[in-house]
């Protein structure tokens, strides 16, 4: 069983936690006292931890062993998806998160038929609890929605790199791969002594989905003026949360630890 805390909460040998968490202990796991537990601090170590104390509000944690743990994705990808309809963004996300993504942007397109949300804090909870199901180190940053344009135009001084996927165009996957540097992507390069030798903070690498109805040629030619790719997934036309969860995995397996 495992649990992800803020760090700050996570002091000395024995801690209590009560709310929302203590509730999913109690009466979604049925703890019980002397039951195991591993405690996330969501920044790169768990704690080998037992239950010394629980009651119907709440729960007394004795942290035995902190264990430096790392399943970060070695890059550092950025998903920007324009919003979709129903729980399709839901599921979007909690597979993005699985994925290893580092920050997720929802994003109003041209075409969005969602064009104002207030599920930014729900997103949030998802990407936390599938970064706790799926054993993830750290928890992928979900922004606020963004204007898709007005965001590009922002940030044209950052000199994006990434992919904007088209289905009406674009350099197949495989291709727009080889042409990037695997410094712009990755956190953690093979160098030549064969070990992993770390980049600090490399450039975000963007992905780019659109909304059920996809983006308009300016949108496109607008991502491209900034750098992006378009890439295509094929010749079919997937559904967008197909394209996100597909382009995820796909430059996960290329140039990640997916491979
Ligand atoms: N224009 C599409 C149509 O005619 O149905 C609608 C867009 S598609 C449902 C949603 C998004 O998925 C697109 O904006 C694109 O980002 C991505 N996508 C779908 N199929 C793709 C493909 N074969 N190659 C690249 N991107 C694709």
């Amino acid at each position: 069983m495992r649990i992800i805390l803020p760090k700050e909460q996570i002091k000395g040998q024995r801690i209590t936690i009560s709310g929302e968490k203590a509730r999913y202990l109690i009466s979604v796991l049925r703890c019980n006292a002397g039951d195991e537990l591993q405690v996330f601090d969501g920044k790169g170590s768990f704690y080998k931890s037992r239950i010394s104390g629980i009651d119907n509000k709440e729960v007394k944690i004795d942290l035995l062993e902190k264990i430096p743990f790392n399943t970060e994705s070695p890059l550092n990808l950025i998903l920007m998806q324009g919003i979709l309809k129903g729980d399709k963004m839901d599921l979007v996300i909690q597979k993005a998160t699985e994925l290893g993504v580092k920050e997720i942007i929802p994003a109003i397109n041209k075409r969005s038929q969602v064009r104002e949300t207030r599920k930014a804090s729900r997103w949030r909870k998802i990407a936390e609890e599938a970064s706790r199901q799926s054993g993830r180190t750290g928890i992928p940053k979900v922004h606020e929605p963004v204007d898709f344009s007005s965001w590009l135009i922002a940030n044209s001084s950052l000199k994006l790199k990434g992919f904007i996927f088209w289905e009406e165009g674009g350099l197949p996957l495989k291709e727009a791969i080889q042409n990037i540097k695997m410094h712009d992507i990755r956190y953690t390069i093979q160098d030549k002594k064969d070990h992993e030798s770390c980049i600090m903070n490399p450039a975000s690498f963007y992905l780019l989905v659109g909304p059920e109805g996809g983006f308009t040629k300016e949108e496109v030619k607008l991502a491209e003026s900034m750098g992006l790719i378009a890439t295509s997934l094929g010749k079919r036309i997937l559904r967008a949360e197909t394209a996100a969860i597909s382009a995820v995995a796909l430059v996960q397996f290329l140039t990640g630890d997916m491979g």
